[in-house]
C-alpha cells in the first residue's frame, strides 16, 4: 500500500533512506534545514509543510535536542493519529520524552534507531530496533523493511534506543579489549595472525575481532587494511557510548568498562573525528604503550 510520508532530516542517513521509500512507490515529502531533497522527493518549504496531511512522519536528526525541537514544531500541525517514527540515535530518556509529547498531542510514536551505517542506508540493508506499541510497529514495519533488511520490535517506548546503546556498549568495550590484546601480543612477540587464529576460534571470538579486526592482515575486508577509513566512524562510536554512559548514570548501573570506554572513545574521537574507523583506537593504544615504555 502506498503511503504519504514526511521525511525530516535528509543527511548522510536520511537522504538515502527517503530515496528508498520513493523507489518503493511511496509519496515522500522531504525537508532538511540544509540539504536539498533528492530526486523523486517532493520538496517542502518547512517541516510543518512536509508533515501536513502525511500518514507517517520519519525523522533522522543528529541528537535528542533536534528531535524534541522538531516535534514541538510539527506536532501541532499533524493530523491526529499520525504515526511518528524517529530513527535518530538519541538518549533513551529523550526518546521517552518525545514519545510522551507525541501521545499527549494525540499522535502515535515509535523510536526506531538503526545500525548499518551509510552503506546500509544506501543499500537498504539497515537493521531497525523499534520501541513502542505492537500496532504502531506493525504499521511501520512495511516501510522499515523497504529501508532495511531487518526490523526488530524491542519493547515499549525507548526500547529501540536501549537496544542500540547496549549493543554498541558491547562493541566499544570489545573493540578496546581486542585492540589491547593485539598490542600486548606485539610486546610479547606473538604475531597478529597467530593471535587471530587462536582467538577467533576460541573464547575470545567476537565481531570486533573476526569481522572488524583492528590490525591489517587477518581479515582482509576490515578497515585496518585501508588505513582505517570507515566503516563505523570513531565520532559515532563516541556519540553512542556517550548515550550509553548517560543511561548507565541515570540508572545507577555499575558499568565501569562502559563508562571507561566512553571516556577513551571521546578523547580518541576528538582527535580523529569522522575520518577514522573506530578500530583505529588500536593505534592510540600502541602509541601510548610506546610512550610509557
Ligand atoms: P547528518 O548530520 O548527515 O544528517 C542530519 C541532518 O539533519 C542534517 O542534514 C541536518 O541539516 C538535519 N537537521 C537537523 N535539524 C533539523 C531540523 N530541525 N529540521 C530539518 N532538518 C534538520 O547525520 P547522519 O549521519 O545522517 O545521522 C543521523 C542520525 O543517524 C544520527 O542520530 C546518527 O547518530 C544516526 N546514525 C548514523 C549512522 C551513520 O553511519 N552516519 C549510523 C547509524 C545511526
Amino acid at each position: 500500500m502506498s503511503r504519504t510520508v514526511a521525511f525530516i532530516g535528509l543527511g548522510h542517513m536520511g537522504g538515502p533512506m527517503a530515496a528508498n521509500l520513493v523507489k518503493a512507490g511511496h509519496r515522500v515529502r522531504g525537508y532538511d534545514l540544509v540539504v536539498t531533497p533528492g530526486p523523486g522527493l517532493e520538496p517542502a518549504a518547512s517541516a510543518t509543510e512536509a508533515v501536513a496531511g502525511a500518514d507517517i512522519v520519519f525523522s533522522m536528526l543528529p541528537a535528542g535536542r533536534h528531535v524534541l525541537g522538531l516535534y514541538d514544531e510539527i506536532l501541532p500541525v499533524a493530523r491526529p493519529g499520525t504515526l511518528f517514527v524517529d530513527c535518530s540515535t538519541i538518549d533513551v530518556s529523550d526518546a521517552r520524552a518525545v514519545h510522551e509529547r507525541a501521545v499527549a498531542a494525540g499522535m502515535r510514536a515509535l523510536d526506531a534507531p538503526v545500525s548499518g551505517g551509510v552503506v546500509g542506508a544506501e543499500a537498504a540493508t539497515l537493521t531497525f530496533m523499534a520501541g513502542g506499541g505492537e500496532t504502531e510497529f506493525a504499521e511501520a514495519r512495511p516501510l522499515l523493511e523497504v529501508m532495511g533488511k531487518r526490523a526488530v520490535h524491542c519493547g515499549a517506548e525507548g526500547a529501540g534506543q536501549a537496544a542500540k546503546i547496549c549493543n554498541n556498549m558491547i562493541l566499544g568495550v570489545s573493540m578496546i579489549a581486542v585492540s589491547e590484546a593485539f598490542v600486548l601480543a606485539e610486546s610479547l612477540g606473538l604475531s597478529h595472525q597467530a593471535l587471530y587464529d587462536v582467538a577467533s576460534t576460541a573464547s575470545g571470538q567476537c565481531w570486533a575481532l573476526s569481522v572488524n579486526c583492528p590490525v591489517p592482515g587477518p581479515v582482509p575486508a576490515s578497515p585496518a587494511n585501508r588505513n582505517y577509513s570507515p566503516g563505523f566512524a570513531a565520532s559515532l562510536m563516541a556519540k553512542d557510548l556517550g548515550l550509553a554512559a548517560n543511561a548507565v548514570r541515570d540508572g545507577g548501573v555499575h558499568a565501569e568498562l562502559g563508562l571507561r570506554a566512553a571516556e577513551l572513545y571521546a578523547s580518541y574521537a576528538e582527535r580523529v573525528g569522522a575520518v577514522e574507523d573506530f578500530s583505529g583506537i588500536v593505534r592510540t593504544i600502541r602509541d601510548q604503550s610506546r610512550e610509557q615504555a
